[in-house]
């Protein structure tokens, strides 16, 4: 080897190596780097809004799009991601733009990649739907074993996570203060889950849709009370509110269309479901056939096999 190409080698080596160790401080990644590690990314926080910051999920699965919503006194965190590590790049991005020693910690619903970023918010107030209460007595920590299970990294990423008892409970709705800028709160279950909670910043017109309504994303039926017929109402409700962005708790960020759009597939998913009871199909062959179909009228969507669990609750509920 001559001594130039080794002196290259050995600058190149030693920038990748500085390049790699910045990489894994930036955004918690593990050394290894090729592993799924759905750790929320730091330093990639972006303002939608004179209140409202977003850090993306980039669409990196099992990584919610995080929300810092900030006023003059006090700092509200929608989905704080998961595990202590995701909480702690939360906190780290909500100091560059945030000095409220004040702060409330909200979710959208009980799944870990949601919830348990909360260990890095000792102090915060955890406010929650009633509903979404239950949920996280009922199945927090089953959630937490059911995810911890999938992979050693994600074993790693959710070791001591836990659930704090919320230091307010609400019924409905409940509407924050923040100074300068309120957020409506509301439960919007059952849906996604029994629990499912969506917040609207004032002014701001900003939506927090949690999994209601995403972008191009198949809507999960994710649970045995999920209910076809409360999703569509609540998405009407959401329709109704004057959002100009609607952040969905994964996938790209949005304007208000999606809305309608997440309706309009509901709808269509339960009157070919509606037709296929009626001809006496099996809930299982119906929704293997309407997944098929829906694969192909909606190439754009991810996720297609979500079809399946959304027809089964639209015979759970058709007579
Ligand atoms: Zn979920």
């Amino acid at each position: 080897m001559n001594k130039v190409f080794r002196l290259l080698l050995i600058v190149s080596l030693a920038a990748f190596s500085a390049l790699a160790a910045a990489q894994v401080f930036l955004t918690t990644r593990p050394p290894t780097g090729d592993k799924e590690w759905p750790v929320v990314k730091e330093g990639t926080a972006k303002r939608i809004s004179p209140h409202v910051y977003v850090i993306p999920s980039e669409s990196v699965p099992r990584v919610p799009n995080v929300g810092i919503i900030v006023g003059s006194k006090a700092t509200m965190i929608v989905d704080p991601g998961m595990g202590l590590l995701s909480g702690q790049a939360v906190a780290r991005e909500m100091a560059k733009v945030s000095k409220n020693s004040e702060v409330y910690l909200v979710t959208t619903h009980l799944h870990p990649e949601h919830t348990t970023g909360e260990g890095a918010f000792p102090t915060a107030k955890i406010v929650r739907s009633k509903a979404q209460n239950q949920d996280i007595e009922e199945a927090g920590m089953e959630w937490v074993g059911i995810f911890a299970k999938r992979s050693p990294e994600l074993t790693e990423i959710l070791k001591g996570a836990s659930f704090r008892k919320p230091d307010e409970i609400f019924d409905k709705e409940k509407t924050i203060d923040l100074g300068g800028v309120r957020v409506r709160m509301m439960w919007a279950g059952p849906a996604h889950t029994m629990g499912d909670t969506v917040f609207f910043v004032e002014g701001d017109n900003v939506l927090f849709s949690g999994d209601l309504a995403m972008k191009n994303i198949f809507p999960a039926f994710a649970m045995p009370q999920s209910n076809m017929k409360s999703w569509l109402t609540r998405l009407d409700e959401l329709d109704r509110l004057p959002a100009t962005q609607v952040v969905g708790s994964h996938g790209d960020l949005a304007d208000a269309s999606i809305i309608k759009a997440n309706r309009d597939l509901l709808a269509a998913i339960q009157t070919r479901a509606v037709e296929l009871k009626k001809e006496g199909k099996s809930a299982d062959a119906a929704g293997k056939q309407i997944a098929d179909e829906f694969k192909t009228r909606y190439k754009e969507w991810d996720q297609p096999v979500r079809v399946i669990p959304a027809v089964a609750a639209v015979y759970k509920e058709t007579p």
